[in-house]
């Protein structure tokens, strides 16, 4: 039997703006590209869990109240 590890599934959102669909990947997929079953578009998957932390450091840090 050869079994795998449960493996999460990484849930992306298309960066497609016109598209925009959630997309369920492996997570073996981390650092390679998938394509969107929606609008067909290939985009890269995030490697690390910084995910969230990457896209708010990404934006200008313009922000000064
Ligand atoms: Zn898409």
């Amino acid at each position: 039997m050869d079994r795998v590890k449960t493996r999460m599934p990484i849930t992306l959102i298309c960066p497609n703006l016109l598209c925009r669909s959630i997309l369920q990947v492996p997570d073996a997929t981390r650092g390679r590209k998938v394509r969107c079953g929606k609008c067909g578009r290939d985009f890269l998957v995030p490697t690390a869990e910084n995910t969230k932390n990457a896209k708010k450091s990404a934006a200008p840090a313009a922000q000064a109240e």
